[in-house]
């Protein structure tokens, strides 16, 4: 079986966002992309986040007794309406909330801005045995703040290195980083934010500032191929998952989870106890 990882990674210098198709399906097992697609889909993300459940809770149990460093964080960025909650809830559902440490990263406060831009999001890494999920990062530092002209070119053009000297003291530190970008279509962006204003229940998600980001759209684009070009690295690649089919975007995104914990392959501890002796004395006494 080929490694989704291998197809959806991101080589440095030559990836442009424009030749990925974001209706594809890259690594679908043969016949999947039928009519029958979602309801497989369903099922196939269901049974992954099973596998995760169970990786999780041996990666939290090796790490109770401060035998382990290691941790897992699933980055994710997009364009608005790209599908980052939607993604996180799916590929998430099995695992205990309890060893989840998921953060969302708005505009910096005053307190924040006050420090470097690497400042909040080292606060906010999964400790030991946790899994984190980053909806938006640092990347942002790079993305919108290079966008609106937040600081000056020479500031957030310092910060590509920054963020790879950053991940790679992190990774051999025990953290396992999958960066996923959702790649969305202009267009279905667009249906997206139809579908926004159309439903009430919806509303509370659309900004009408979306609207200026959307017209910013060619700018963000060539922000993003830079920021995955330049910050694809051995230590913690990136990968491009074609977004506009939700149910390949979340097949993709666990399957991408399940072989990062493959690799990890954490192990329940053995116990510091005698086990035998333990049960004999429970069986001895009332
Ligand atoms: P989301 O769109 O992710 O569901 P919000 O509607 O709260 O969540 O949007 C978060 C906003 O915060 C985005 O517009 C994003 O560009 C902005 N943001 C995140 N990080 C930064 C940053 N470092 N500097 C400026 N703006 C940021």
């Amino acid at each position: 079986m080929t490694d989704l990882r291998d197809v959806l990674r991101v080589r440095p210098g030559d990836t442009r966002l424009a030749d990925v198709d974001p209706r594809s399906t890259p690594g679908l097992p043969e016949g999947r992309a039928g009519k029958h697609a979602k309801q497989w889909s369903r099922d196939e993300v269901a049974a992954i986040s099973q596998e995760l459940a169970a990786y999780q809770e041996k990666l939290f149990a090796s790490a109770k007794e401060g035998a382990t460093t290691k941790r897992v964080l699933l980055l994710l960025q997009a364009m608005d309406c790209g599908g980052k909650d939607g993604t996180v809830r799916a590929v998430t559902q099995g695992l205990s909330p309890a060893g989840i440490k998921a953060v969302s990263f708005g505009p910096p406060t005053d307190e924040e801005r006050s420090h470097d831009f690497l400042w909040r999001i080292r606060r906010a890494l999964p400790g030991a045995g946790y899994v984190g999920v980053f909806n938006r990062s640092h990347y942002e530092d790079v993305l919108v703040v290079r966008v609106h002209n937040l600081v000056g070119e020479d500031v957030w053009s310092q910060r590509y290195d920054l963020i790879n000297e950053f991940e790679a003291e992190q990774a051999a530190d025990g953290l396992t980083i999958v960066k996923v970008m959702l790649h969305i279509s202009r267009a279905e962006q667009k249906e997206r934010l139809l579908a926004r204003l159309d439903d009430p229940t919806k509303h509370w998600k659309y900004n009408p500032g979306d609207l200026t980001e959307r017209s910013l759209w060619d700018e963000y684009q060539q922000a993003y191929e830079d920021a995955l070009n330049r910050c694809s690295t051995a230590a913690a690649p990136w990968y491009v998952v074609p977004a506009d089919r939700k149910w390949y975007r979340n097949w993709a995104v666990a399957t991408l989870l399940r072989h990062a914990f493959a690799d990890i392959d954490p192990q329940y501890p053995q116990p510091d106890f005698d086990v035998a002796a333990e049960r004999a004395k429970l069986l001895e006494a009332d």
